[in-house]
């Protein structure tokens, strides 16, 4: 056997990742080491003996091997907390493609000295409907009482709890978790960011008081890195945040529950492109905990795991105060045009709100834009006005300014039509101002609230406007798919969701998962209480499988459909795709070495079979900040043979051309 080294960091924190220093691993520990231990090692000039750990194990020297110290022993053969997250970085590192050290930056978190005390996550105690839940109900009883089993047995699995919306699974996590508590073990509940709201956290903090610990975008670093060391000094038992708190030192971790596991924010946004599920459940195997996905519209992923077997399936089919489920009804809004009605309200969903308005109940209005934004164009010729440094339109804003949502450019809306000169220039596309004029204009006795991207800028405005809301300053709440997720507001009883369809437009394979879940969400919010809920879609495709089966309000019906479709079109989940995106400042070499490029899987691929290769094309934005993209997508039954050909690529170095991976993508490119 070849001489084997060892990659070490002596001192483990994210500033210091970049050095590594190379040793020789002695032979009578060659089978034993493994990425992660903890070790000895003589350093510096004086041989002092220094712990260390390895981030990896390579038959390549990296410096001169007569210089080379030796490994001195293995200090601790059990994973230590560090060992696992190094494991876990190990893990990113082969399974989305990148270096170990850009994996390490990731789990590790930044530690950053902060002086003032931070503020409290939760500085006003909003009134939200919030007794406490101490009579579980049956279906959710069975659910607790088979975790506690299997945890006291030492059975640690992944279960799929899918529950409709209002069936009570935050209940069902609470009280999971509280026996992983008792067995004095930790536990990381991950929500999408979005959901991170005052209400999600109160619940906890009612059970858990102060022994929670709270992550979010918003904290400054070293707010975060206080939060960790929480964790690690066991002040706390239960952390709370989105996808990075999947990385908290808890060194005794019983549990992980993943809320609307469904939702793309699990997948991280840059390189390495991981996805938070799938990395919590190697942090469960690596740590012997259990993993609980919770949701009312499952990701395909995670269903088919649970048909398949290997996830535990849980369903709560009931919501819990004995309110049915909204009545759903849908308007073919080409119909509501031949009948002459040109609003972008329906009359059915117009005499909704009136009622609804009369008996003071509140409404929510969800104009889904997914993917969608308002441009600025010319009535007269036509012209678009699009951002001069990427191959996108401009969004109109509220300030009068439009801005490239891709590399940050504004400028300001025109005057006049910069090709025809035309004055006849405006925004177009429906916006959720637009939509509360109209409907201020329609209900002048109706009090509205607006929540979007340009209302939620400011610190504390999201968390203000869901107070005003709760606290029913407002009877309607109109707004982007931020009100969707999570939120239980007692008194609200109709839901309108105006342009159902548009997200199924864009030419993405997962564009009908989508559309699914949001309406289904956004449906789940009517009549959560006592009172009965109504839900009116306007949509033109009435007739398409994503929106018919929310009327239906059948997941399963839903899954079926969706399932065929990928099986046919050899998407995920019933197979693997692998997204490469090539980028350069040169288009003409950038189509040229695209080419090569797949010329070169291509032969992978003869030897390999049961790959199929689409591309070289453009991406579907081909410009961005003046870079061209050109992708390649790759399909295959079998994630190993597309590491492999991931690897070939790994030292590949080109002058003027970058490469990224992406294993199934949450969204194409
Ligand atoms: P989900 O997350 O499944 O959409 P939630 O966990 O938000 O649903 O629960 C919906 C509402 O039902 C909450 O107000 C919660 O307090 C209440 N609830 C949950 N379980 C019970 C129960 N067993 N009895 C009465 N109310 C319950
Ligand atoms: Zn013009
Ligand atoms: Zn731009």
């Amino acid at each position: 056997m070849s001489q084997l080294y060892a990659d070490i960091i002596i001192d483990i924190s994210h500033e210091a990742i970049d050095k590594t220093f190379q040793y020789k691993i002695p032979e009578d520990l060659e089978d034993v080491l493994e990425v992660g231990m903890q070790v000895f090692v003589p350093f510096g000039q004086y041989n002092k003996r220094r712990k260390g750990y390895v981030i990896g194990i390579t038959d390549r020297a990296s410096f001169e091997i007569d210089k080379m110290k030796e490994i001195s022993d293995i200090s601790d053969k059990s994973l230590k907390i560090e060992g696992q997250l190094i494991k876990l970085a190990f893990f990113i590192h082969t399974n989305y493609g990148s270096t170990m050290i850009n994996a390490l930056k990731v789990v590790m978190p930044v530690k950053e000295r902060i002086n003032k005390k931070a503020p409290a996550f939760i500085t006003e105690a909003p009134d939200f409907n919030m007794e406490q839940v101490d009579s579980l109900n049956e279906e959710q009883n069975k659910i607790v009482d088979e975790f506690k089993q299997d945890f006291s047995n030492g059975i640690y699995k992944t279960y799929l709890l899918h529950g409709i919306t209002g069936s009570g699974k935050t209940e069902v996590y609470i009280n999971c978790i509280r026996k992983v508590i008792e067995q004095h073990r930790q536990a990381i509940v991950l929500v999408p960011e979005i959901a991170l709201t005052y209400q999600n956290v109160a619940r906890f903090k009612q059970y858990f008081g102060d022994r929670i610990a709270v992550v979010n975008s918003r904290q400054s670093k070293g707010e975060r890195y206080r939060e960790f060391e929480r964790v690690k000094a066991h002040e706390v038992d239960v952390i709370i945040g989105p996808r990075s708190a999947l990385f908290a030192p808890c060194d005794n971790l019983g549990i992980i529950v993943i809320d609307e596991e469904h939702d793309a924010a699990y997948k991280s946004d840059q390189s390495p492109k991981y996805h938070a599920r799938e990395v919590a459940l190697e942090r469960a195997r690596l740590a012997g905990a259990s993993v609980i996905l919770g949701s009312a519209t499952p990701s395909m992923e995670s269903y088919m795991q649970a048909k398949l077997g290997h996830y535990k399936l849980w369903q709560l089919s009931a919501r819990p105060k004995g309110a049915a489920l909204p009545d759903v009804s849908i308007v073919d809004m080409r119909e509501e045009l031949h009948l002459g009605n040109r609003s972008i309200i329906s009359s059915e969903l117009h005499n909704a709100i009136e009622k609804c308005v009369e008996k003071k109940e509140q409404i929510m209005l969800f104009i889904n834009r997914r993917g969608y934004n308002s441009f600025v164009s010319c009535r007269e010729c036509g012209e678009v006005i699009k951002c001069p440094k990427c191959d996108v339109s401009l969004s109109l804003h509220d300030n009068g300014f439009m801005m490239c949502h891709y590399c940050g450019h504004t400028e300001r809306k025109p005057k006049e039509c910069p090709k025809c000169r035309s004055k006849m220039i405006g925004g177009f596309g429906t916006g959720t101002q637009k939509v509360e004029q109209e409907i201020r204009k329609l209900f002048p006795n109706a009090k509205t609230l607006r929540m979007d991207k340009d209302t939620t800028t400011r610190k504390g405005s999201y968390e203000s406007i869901i107070n005003q809301f709760v606290n029913r300053k407002a009877d309607i709440l109109i707004g982007t798919q931020m009100i969707v997720k999570g939120h239980d507001f007692s008194n609200v009883t109709l839901v309108g969701i105006l342009l159902a369809d548009i997200s199924l437009f864009s030419n993405d394979y997962r564009s009908g998962e989508r559309t699914f879940d949001l309406l289904t969400q956004a449906a789940g919010r009517a009549g959560r209480s006592d009172k009965e809920g109504r839900v009116v879609i306007q949509t033109y495709q009435p007739e398409h499988y994503a929106i018919a089966t929310v009327k239906k309000q059948s997941y399963e019906d839903f899954f079926d459909m969706e399932l065929s479709y990928r099986r046919l079109m050899k998407y995920p989940p019933v197979y693997n795709m692998m997204v490469m995106l090539i980028t350069s400042g040169d288009y003409d070499f950038l189509v040229k070495e695209s080419e090569n490029i797949s010329k070169k899987i291509k032969t992978f691929s003869e030897e390999h079979v049961g790959i199929k290769i689409i591309g070289p094309a453009d991406a579907s934005i081909v410009r961005i900040n003046d870079i061209f993209r050109r992708v390649i997508y790759i399909k295959s039954d079998d994630l190993g043979r597309l590491r492999k050909i991931r690897e070939t690529f790994d030292n590949y170095e080109q002058d003027g051309i970058s490469i990224m991976f992406d294993v199934n993508p949450v969204n194409m490119y």
